[in-house]
């Protein structure tokens, strides 16, 4: 069962939040890496495959589409579940936590960064399992 009561989020859950997704990305760059490299292969043997009018283009074209379409879909209906409990659609009521807004420095994601324009950073609950999600919108 979900808790109703309203969750009181600290500048600590939100600090850790930030730094956790941080180092998320950080070691999300590697496999970024990997499958630009993996487009660019896939590329390249479509183009030879194409001038050498091989039998195998558009077999390949196929399933190297399809390849990349399941890559986007899991993607996808991941950022459509709850990291804690798995069920789809968590997001309940957003409630705003802060607004990062102007232009100038500003102190983000464990470092320095110029901004312009707002940023806005909303808490809310999984509707599932009461776990606390970030939503941030705006750039
Ligand atoms: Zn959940």
């Amino acid at each position: 069962m979900p808790d109703k009561r309203r969750r009181r989020v600290t500048l600590e859950d939100y600090e850790r939040e930030f730094s956790e997704r941080e180092a998320r990305d950080q070691g999300q760059l590697k496999y970024i890496a990997i499958h630009i490299v993996l487009l660019f292969a896939q590329l390249i043997t479509l183009a030879v495959l194409y001038r050498t009018r091989s039998p195998y283009t558009y077999p390949f074209l196929g399933i190297t589409v399809t390849s990349w379409l399941i890559v986007v879909v899991i993607l996808l209906l991941r950022s459509l579940r709850c990291p804690n409990c798995g069920r789809f659609f968590p997001k309940g009521e957003l409630v705003e936590f802060d607004t990062i807004g102007g232009k100038g420095d500003i102190f983000y994601g464990g470092e320095w960064q110029y901004h312009d324009g707002n940023k806005r950073i909303y808490w809310t609950e999984c509707r599932h399992c009461g776990h606390l999600l970030w939503i941030v919108k705006g750039g």
